[in-house]
């Protein structure tokens, strides 16, 4: 895990600073950094900045879309646009997320993660997670297996350190497919498991993994809970204890507006957690977790999502 230090020389957690992706920052590291995490997470489509009085060689990429790794047909790459010049030295461009929701959905879809969740998990896990479970759209019969999940899932990341994706079935809380266990940052979806959520029945299906980092839903996270209808709600179990929920109501919500949604608020609150940091007034995990939580609070509003965050003590 590696973060990029900003002026004060303190470590910015690397998932909030991706988060500002729509920053356009001219820095080298900057944008491998964005890279990274837009990779990491799935994503492949970046657009070139744009702005007025550019350098000649640069102007005929303004705008352009291109691919950073040449998986989605039908774009240029970052490699032919640096060749021609983009990005040269003292560059005023950059680039951030281009989201062609056909186009990614398609390369994707069986490649889903959960976006990393860095760090690694402190020794001191609380293992007696308890038995609530604040939500009221939940039967109690199911939150028994919920309760149960969420311990196992902690238990795993506190053994292991990495991520863990468990399955419930919504009426009943019990296991609807096997646990899936992934690396430190990410949890893959193996085809089956993608095959059974595309033939649930709509709301049928819980799914609970934890986050090491403890930080809330990723928007990942966000785009797998849009994109299958099966899946009624997720939660997600914080190593420090913290747990989360986030569902739907009636309202049907899209990838692509979920995923605005998400970039929109993240935009709107990334700057006042980076001065936080600088001012040496929250601690860069702090930031990334309150900051995470405050854009699925506005997200879930605005979208009429159902959306909880508790510990147990
Ligand atoms: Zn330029
Ligand atoms: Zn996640």
């Amino acid at each position: 895990m590696t973060g990029f230090r900003d002026k004060a020389g303190r470590e910015w957690n690397m998932k909030t600073y991706a988060e500002m992706i729509a920053r356009t920052t001219t820095m080298e590291a900057h944008l491998t950094g964005t890279a990274n995490w837009l990779l990491e997470n799935g994503y492949d489509l970046v657009v070139i900045s744009s702005h007025a009085g550019s350098c000649e060689k640069c102007a005929p990429w303004q705008g352009k879309v291109l691919s950073l790794t040449e998986k989605t047909p039908g774009y240029p790459t970052l490699k032919d646009a640096r060749a021609d010049g983009l990005f040269h030295p003292n560059c005023r461009h950059a680039y951030s997320l281009y989201v062609d929701l056909d186009a990614e959905i398609e390369v994707t879809e069986r490649e889903t993660t959960f976006a990393r969740s860095d760090d690694s998990n402190s020794g001191e896990v609380q293992q007696d997670i308890g038995s609530a479970v604040p939500v009221d759209s939940i039967p109690s019969a199911v939150k028994r297996g919920i309760s149960k999940a969420l311990a196992e899932a902690l238990a795993h990341g506190a053994r292991t350190g990495t991520e863990c994706l468990l399955t419930l079935d919504a009426s009943t809380g019990q296991p609807a497919y096997e646990r899936v266990d992934g690396t430190t940052y990410s949890v893959q979806f193996p085809e089956t498991l993608i095959e059974f959520l595309r033939k649930a029945d709509r709301g049928s299906v819980i799914l609970i993994h934890n986050h090491p980092s403890s930080s809330s839903f990723s928007n990942a996270d966000l785009r797998t809970l849009a994109g299958y209808d099966p899946i009624k709600g997720m939660f997600v179990v914080g190593h420090d204890g913290t747990k989360y929920y986030v569902g739907k109501r009636d309202a049907q919500v899209t990838v692509e507006t979920i995923l605005k949604t998400y970039e929109k608020f993240a935009r709107q609150y990334y700057d006042e957690y980076y001065r936080l940091v600088n001012a040496n007034r929250m601690t860069p995990e702090q930031a990334s977790k309150e900051f995470s939580h405050r854009v699925l609070e506005s997200l879930a509003a605005e979208l009429d999502l159902e959306y909880r965050r508790w510990d147990t003590p």
